[in-house]
């Protein structure tokens, strides 16, 4: 229900936890981050309140990182606990993704994904996502084109954002019938599923365009349609308080 991204220089927990503290006023069941540490995606999520993750946090605190991924759920598909909270994670632990919305056809990729030999640890229809996107980059190296490629097969509604562990410095996001926004920070980039995500740290924001796939890092923010084609941005500046 609530999305934040970040690369940058700051902690990335602080940054996503404060991001979703200021979405929770979207509800959600549970609550989950991922930062980019040592070739591997480190995952803390929960079922329940924000606080319940910030115990988990105190607790074992994830590794330094400048990148990652945060998210508040609003379950479609799974029951609401610690296994389907989000960020998803493919079995390498590379790569971890979080969603909003709907993906119509999971059913059918999951079955194929299955006969091709992956294991799926939720009843979330995103998990899906995470797997399709490691038999991708398989073939297609390339991050954003291969998150080009899996959204084409995907149906329904998604804002989807995604971090690649041996890509840090990066995170990638991709939206259909459902709202992402980008902001831009100076030697820092954000993506939210509203601006209140990011707002304490910058008010220069992008709305991305309908089947748009975007690409932050540290300087740079590059937009494409699905097919890889670039895409002219504006920027706006968010002159209201959230
Ligand atoms: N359909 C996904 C799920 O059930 C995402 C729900 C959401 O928008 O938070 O996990």
């Amino acid at each position: 229900c609530g999305i934040v991204g970040y690369v940058g220089h700051r902690p990335a927990v602080d940054v996503l936890i404060g991001g979703l503290r200021r979405l929770e006023y979207r509800g959600y069941d549970s609550t989950g981050v991922a930062v980019a540490a040592d070739g591997h995606m480190a995952v803390a999520k929960k079922a329940g309140k924000l606080s319940n993750l910030e115990a988990v946090l105190d607790e074992t605190a994830l590794p330094a990182s400048t990148t990652g991924i945060g998210h508040t759920r609003w379950a479609t598909h799974g029951a609401p606990n610690d296994v389907n909270a989000h960020p998803h994670t493919d079995a390498d632990g590379r790569i971890a993704v979080i969603h909003n919305g709907i993906i119509e056809n999971f059913a059918e990729l999951r079955s194929e994904l299955e006969r091709d030999g992956y294991e799926m640890v939720s009843e979330t229809d995103t998990e899906v996502v995470a797997h399709l996107l490691h038999r991708e980059l398989q073939t297609v190296p390339d991050l954003s084109e291969a998150v080009c490629a899996v959204c084409r097969r995907l149906q329904g509604a998604f804002t989807l954002v995604f971090a690649d562990a041996t890509q840090p410095g990066t995170v990638v996001g991709a939206r259909r019938n459902s709202p992402l926004v980008v902001g831009r920070g100076d030697g820092e980039n954000f993506l939210g599923s509203d601006v209140a995500a990011f707002i304490e740290f910058t008010r220069e924001a992008i709305e991305l365009g309908q089947d748009q796939v975007v690409t932050i890092t540290t300087d740079d923010i590059v937009v494409t349609d699905f097919d890889g084609r670039p895409v002219e941005t504006t920027d706006y500046h968010v002159d209201w308080d959230v």
